[in-house]
C-alpha cells in the first residue's frame, strides 16, 4: 500500500488522558483510535495486526478439531437467569429495548453456546467436540487505564469442548496447554510467558492461565525456571510459595498480564441448562466441558508493551501490518527514485510480500522517525544515493542494524507469511 493514500496519520503527542504504554504508541502510530475509555477503533494498520493475531490463533484452534462459529452480543436475560449469572455477574452491561425486554450484552458465550449444543447432543456418538468464535465481548470493567489491555469492548477467541467424561476433557485440556504456548510463541511473546498455575473457581483445584512478564500488567506471579512455570499471587498461599510441579521454593516474583486462560468446567454450565447426552447404556450423562479465552487486543497491547522501544512500534515479522517498509527518499513523478521504489514494490508485491510504501513528499528525517514509529521488522531506503551503489539501504527495526545490500540479497530475506 503507498502511505499516501493510507487515510491515518502520524501524532507528535498521543492524547493526554491515556496513560499506558501500548495505547500511546498504537494511537500515535495511527493504529487504533480511543472513542471512550476501554473502547477502540482498529484503524487499517491495527486491523491488519489484529487479523495476523486472529489468523494464528485460527490456525492452532483448527489443529485440535475447533470448529469456529459466531454467537451474538445480544443474549436474552433468561439465559443468564438460568445460570444464576444475571444478578451475581457485576461487569455485566444490561440493556432493555422499547418493550421493555432485557438483555445483556454478552460478556463470555457459556450461555449461549450451551442452549445451542444442547440442540445438536444427544448421544455419546456425538462426543467429543470443540467449537470456538471470535466475537466482541463487552464489561463494565471499573479499570479501564490499560489501554487495550483492558477494554470495556474487546475481541475474545472463546472456545468451548465438550466431553464424556472428565477423563476426556482434562486429555484435551492439556493438549489445549501446547496449543496456547505455540500461539503465543507464534505473536513473539513465547519468551517471556509462562503457564500459570491459577485458582480454579469452585469446580478445580487449578485453572491455568498465560502469563506475560510487564511491567503495564495488574498481577503477579511467581516463576519456577527449572519448571518454566509460575504460580499466580492470588493462590500463593495454598501453595506455600513452592513450585506445583517440582515442590521448589526458588520462585522469582515478576509483574505480568494474562494474555489468556484455560478452564475446566466440569458441569458448571452443562448442569444448569441440563445438556446431557445417553452412554452406552441408554442412561443419561451430564456433558462434560472445557473452555479456553484469549484475547486478542489483550496480546496485541502486550506485544506492544513487552517488544516497544523508545522510538516507537516493534512488530514480530509474523504479525507485522507489512513485511517490508519501503521508504523512498526525494522521488517525485516519474523521476529515477520514483520509478526505481515501484519496481522494487511490484516485485515484493509479486512474491507474496506485504509492503508499505512510504512515497510521501516529506523530509528523510520525519520519514525515517515516522518508520521507527510505526515499527515494520525491514525498512528498505530507496534514493538517488543507493541507486547510484546499486544497491539498497536496509535497517533492522528490532535490533537498529544498517547495511547495504544488492537486490537479489533483499529479495532473498523477504518471505512471504
Ligand atoms: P482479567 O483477570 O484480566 O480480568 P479474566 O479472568 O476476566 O481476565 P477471562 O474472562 O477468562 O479473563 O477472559 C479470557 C481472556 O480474555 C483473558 O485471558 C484476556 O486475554 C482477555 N480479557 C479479559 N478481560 C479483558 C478486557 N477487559 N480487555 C481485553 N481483554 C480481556
Ligand atoms: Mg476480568
Amino acid at each position: 500500500m503507498r502511505q499516501s493514500q493510507l487515510f491515518t496519520k502520524t501524532q507528535k503527542e498521543a492524547p493526554a488522558d491515556e496513560v499506558a504504554k501500548n495505547a500511546k504508541l498504537l494511537i500515535r502510530a495511527g493504529f487504533v483510535d480511543k472513542l471512550q475509555a476501554g473502547v477502540y477503533t482498529y484503524l487499517p494498520l491495527g486491523l491488519r495486526v489484529l487479523k495476523n493475531i486472529e489468523n494464528i490463533i485460527r490456525e492452532e484452534m483448527n489443529s485440535v478439531g475447533g470448529q469456529e462459529i459466531l454467537m451474538p452480543s445480544l443474549q436474552p436475560k433468561e439465559n443468564w437467569q438460568t445460570t444464576g449469572r444475571w444478578d451475581t455477574m457485576d461487569d455485566l452491561y444490561k440493556v432493555i429495548d422499547i418493550s421493555g425486554r432485557e438483555n445483556a450484552l454478552g460478556p463470555t458465550h457459556e450461555e449461549i453456546v450451551v442452549p445451542l449444543v444442547k440442540q445438536f447432543i444427544s448421544s455419546y456418538r456425538d462426543l467429543p467436540f470443540a467449537t470456538y468464535q471470535f466475537q466482541n465481548k463487552f464489561r463494565m470493567e471499573l479499570r479501564a487505564k490499560s489501554g487495550i489491555l483492558r477494554g470495556r469492548e474487546f475481541i475474545m477467541k472463546d472456545m468451548y469442548s465438550f466431553h464424556r467424561n472428565e477423563t476426556d476433557m482434562i486429555a484435551y485440556y492439556e493438549k489445549m496447554k501446547g496449543v496456547y504456548a505455540n500461539v503465543f510463541e507464534r505473536v513473539g511473546i513465547g519468551a517471556t510467558t509462562f503457564l500459570t498455575f491459577a485458582s480454579g473457581g469452585s469446580f478445580s483445584k487449578y485453572s491455568h492461565e498465560f502469563q506475560t512478564i510487564t511491567s503495564a500488567g495488574e498481577d503477579t506471579i511467581y516463576i519456577c525456571d527449572k519448571c518454566r512455570v509460575a504460580v499466580n499471587n492470588e493462590i500463593i498461599e495454598d501453595q506455600k510459595h513452592a513450585c506445583p510441579e517440582c515442590g521448589g521454593k526458588n520462585l522469582r516474583a515478576e509483574t505480568s498480564v494474562e494474555v489468556g486462560n484455560i478452564f475446566e468446567l466440569k458441569t458448571r454450565f452443562s448442569a444448569p441448562f441440563n445438556l446431557s447426552y445417553k452412554d452406552e447404556d441408554g442412561k443419561d450423562q451430564s456433558v462434560v466441558m472445557g473452555c479456553y479465552g484469549i484475547g486478542l487486543g489483550r496480546v496485541l497491547g502486550t506485544v506492544v508493551e513487552v517488544l516497544g522501544d523508545e522510538k516507537g512500534l516493534v512488530w514480530p515479522d509474523a504479525i507485522s501490518p507489512f513485511g517490508v517498509h519501503i521508504v523512498e527518499l526525494g522521488g517525485s513523478g516519474d523521476d529515477i527514485v520514483r520509478k526505481e521504489s515501484q519496481k522494487l514494490y511490484d516485485e515484493l508485491i509479486s512474491k507474496g510480500i506485504e509492503v508499505l510504501w512510504d512515497d510521501r513528499d516529506l523530509r528523510a528525517g520525519e520519514k525515517f522517525a515516522e518508520s521507527d514509529l510505526i515499527g515494520i521488522p525491514l525498512r528498505v531506503v530507496v534514493s538517488s544515493k543507493t541507486i547510484a551503489s546499486e544497491s539498497f539501504e536496509i535497517k533492522n527495526r528490532a535490533t537498529g542494524e544498517v547495511s547495504l545490500v544488492g537486490k537479489d540479497e533483499l529479495m532473498a530475506m523477504c518471505k512471504a507469511k
